[in-house]
């Protein structure tokens, strides 16, 4: 398996979105059981989520909070 591929359906788990058929919860679980890069990964972009969910709260435009977090975390100069 993949990790891009596994990434790919986290990232749709994360946003609620359907999974590939192929890819369950089962065998998403199972790959982050043995995968730690993948783990670190979900992490990341999981608080990637909430923090941009926040962000999101806090503003009108989600769209362009998101993106201007984006453009932080890219040049690595994320506060806290
Ligand atoms: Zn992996």
């Amino acid at each position: 398996m993949h990790c891009m591929r596994i990434r790919t359906a986290l990232s749709a788990r994360l946003d609620g979105e359907e999974l590939p058929p192929d890819l369950t919860d089962r065998r998403l679980d199972g790959h982050l059981s043995g995968c730690a890069d993948c783990r670190q990964w979900q992490a990341r972009a999981r608080a990637l989520k909430a923090e941009t969910g926040r962000a999101a709260a806090h503003t009108d435009g989600g769209t362009a909070s998101v993106e201007a977090l984006l453009g932080r975390l890219r040049s690595g100069s994320v506060p806290g």
